[in-house]
């Protein structure tokens, strides 16, 4: 899944792609507002963390503007603004939580991994399907029992196709919903990571609806 972080101090920008890349995301980065709102524009995100203290254009702008879009994009403000007042005031604009700067990372990761279920069919970390679990808590998936070790965009792809089963995703949605937006020769990549996903997932397990995309049942 996709985030985009808006944040202008780069060593805590940094630290939350890392972090966010580690442990399986895509991660786009915005450094001011104005960037902000024209990567939202361009990209389809599963959420967004923005920062409100923000060159160009005020983070209070931006989270308007995304709203403004999308009704429905999960919004988590990462800030050092911390009153009542300005929660309350993020809140009311449409932000869906509101974290105080200094945060841990592990919160903040838990407060994501929660809103991203709430926009999914299921409000449960373990996902069974037959004879396969998806644990979105621990990120680790099995089949019969065994525990799979999958590749961060492998990963992403089940992940995606469970949380949306039933659902045929077309592969330039797969690509819009998991691959960074700079990365080149995508929709290559997307077959070669689902070959081999599929030998490590029973058989037919991802299916294919000729014209409109992949799903599991
Ligand atoms: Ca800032």
């Amino acid at each position: 899944m996709k985030l985009l972080i808006v944040e202008d101090e780069m060593p805590i920008q940094t630290a939350l792609c890392k972090g966010f890349s580690k442990i399986g995301y895509t991660v786009d980065a915005a450094s001011d507002g104005e960037e902000a709102v024209e990567l939202f524009y361009s990209n389809i995100y599963a959420l967004v963390v923005l920062d409100l203290n923000l060159p160009k254009l005020d983070g209070m702008e931006v989270l308007k503007q995304i709203r403004a879009e999308s009704k429905k994009v999960p919004i988590i403000i990462l800030s050092a603004r911390s009153t009542v007042d300005d929660k309350v005031a993020g809140l009311d604009d449409g932000a869906n939580d509101y974290l105080a700067k200094p945060f841990q990372f592990k919160e903040l990761e838990a407060r994501v991994r929660a809103l991203l279920r709430r926009n999914f069919k299921t409000s449960n970390t373990v996902v069974e399907i037959e004879d396969v679990k998806l644990d979105t808590a621990t990120r680790s998936f099995f089949v019969a029992g065994d525990e799979i070790s999958l590749t961060r965009k492998e990963y992403a792809i089940i992940e995606y196709l469970i949380l949306r089963r039933g659902e045929a995703i077309s592969p330039s949605s797969l690509i819009e919903h998991i691959w960074e937006s700079d990365s080149e020769d995508v929709f290559n990549s997307l077959k070669v990571h689902l070959s081999t996903l599929r030998k490590k997932l029973p058989a037919d397990f991802i299916k294919n609806k000729r014209g409109q995309g992949y799903y599991v049942e």
